[in-house]
């Protein structure tokens, strides 16, 4: 009796804590998004940019416009994925689509549809519900999610490729042992040179006097330093590029095993839902199941992007656009009743 009452009354701050902040945790992680992704663009500008600058000017300018090129598609999307609204069942109607009741929402469920229990609703076409976006991925902001994963990946993998070598010098190359303080004793009054890594090492055996004991003269060559050096040689720096490394790789395999999973339902013309539910349809045995909403992969792909009544590739998927998707979400064509002008 004591015991268990001693367990409420150290777990009684745990509660507090859920309580009072799950319902913010979403917020939480829209904050954490936010921040990295302003973190990575920023140390791109800080670190990259002079890289580029310093090696040509016109790859740079190349460089800049693509980068926010990529960043203005990933901002979109992921504001679209945060805002718009996955799309509700309507409340207290009759919905002669309904293929059931929702047991929690006591009200009509249309095909498709599930009830979420983070946003406890029910939800059009739900895929899942997703903490990164505070918001359940369902039919009006799936594409939305999709592309932003797709952007994203782009987006690290053009921060790993063109930040490649900055990483390879500051991870792979340079050596802290081999980095002497500027106030190091043994440097001062010694000429120094630098050497691979950026570190300066002081020059001690000068022959001071030539053969005919005229006194030598020293014309060191005067070491050009470049941006490698100086990102090297700078501690913040060092620092960020490690940051960069560690976040892009992760976000690069993670976002990247998503997009393949997520491409593959959509090939599929399922939900992530769906994909759980029609595998396990497909494993019952004597009738074979078709997924009713299985059009062939191409179509799906156009049907799920919106790439229908003359919209284009370049316009609505290359360039930020919000289209919704046709339909409702409420009723939905299969590959039973499909009509002959559908797009
Ligand atoms: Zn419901
Ligand atoms: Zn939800």
């Amino acid at each position: 009796m004591s015991q268990s009452y001693a367990i409420d009354c150290l777990l009684e701050p745990i509660f507090w804590i859920v309580d009072n902040f799950a319902g913010n945790l979403g917020q939480v992680f829209v904050f954490c998004v936010s921040v990295l992704t302003a973190a990575v663009v920023f140390i791109a500008y800080w670190i990259g940019l002079p890289f580029w600058w310093q090696r040509d000017p016109y790859t740079t300018i190349f460089l800049v416009l693509m980068g926010n090129w990529l960043l203005l598609n990933i901002i979109f999307h992921y504001y679209k994925g945060v805002t718009t609204s996955p799309g509700y069942p309507p409340h207290g109607t009759m919905i002669s689509e309904a293929a059931s009741i929702c047991k929690k929402c006591i009200s009509p469920k249309p095909p498709r549809t599930h009830h979420c229990s983070v946003c406890d609703r029910c939800i059009l076409a739900m895929d899942h519900h997703c903490p990164w976006l505070n918001n359940c991925v369902g039919y009006y902001n799936a594409r939305h999610f999709f592309l932003y994963m797709v952007y994203m990946v782009a987006g690290v993998s053009f921060v790993i490729i063109f930040g490649f070598e900055i990483g390879f010098q500051v991870l792979w190359l340079y050596d802290p042992s081999a980095n002497i303080p500027h106030n190091d004793p043994d440097l001062i009054g010694h000429p120094v040179r630098i050497n691979q890594t950026g570190a300066l090492i002081p020059i001690k055996d000068i022959v001071e006097y030539d053969s005919v004991n005229f006194p030598r003269e020293h014309n060191l060559p005067v070491p050009i330093t470049s941006e490698l050096q100086l990102i090297s040689s700078d501690p913040w720096k060092r620092k960020a590029v490690i940051f960069m490394a560690v976040t892009c790789l992760s976000v690069f395999f993670a976002l990247g095993t998503l997009v393949i999973w997520h491409g593959k339902n959509i090939s599929r013309g399922e939900t992530s839902i769906e994909s759980h539910i029609n595998a396990k349809l497909r494993k019952t045995p004597r009738n074979v199941y078709r997924n009713p909403y299985n059009f062939g992969r191409r179509k799906n792909w156009k049907l799920f992007l919106g790439l229908i009544q003359g919209r284009t590739f370049i316009r609505h998927i290359l360039l930020p656009s919000g289209h919704k998707p046709s339909g409702t979400g409420l009723t939905w064509h299969t590959i039973h009743n499909v009509m002959e002008d559908w797009p």
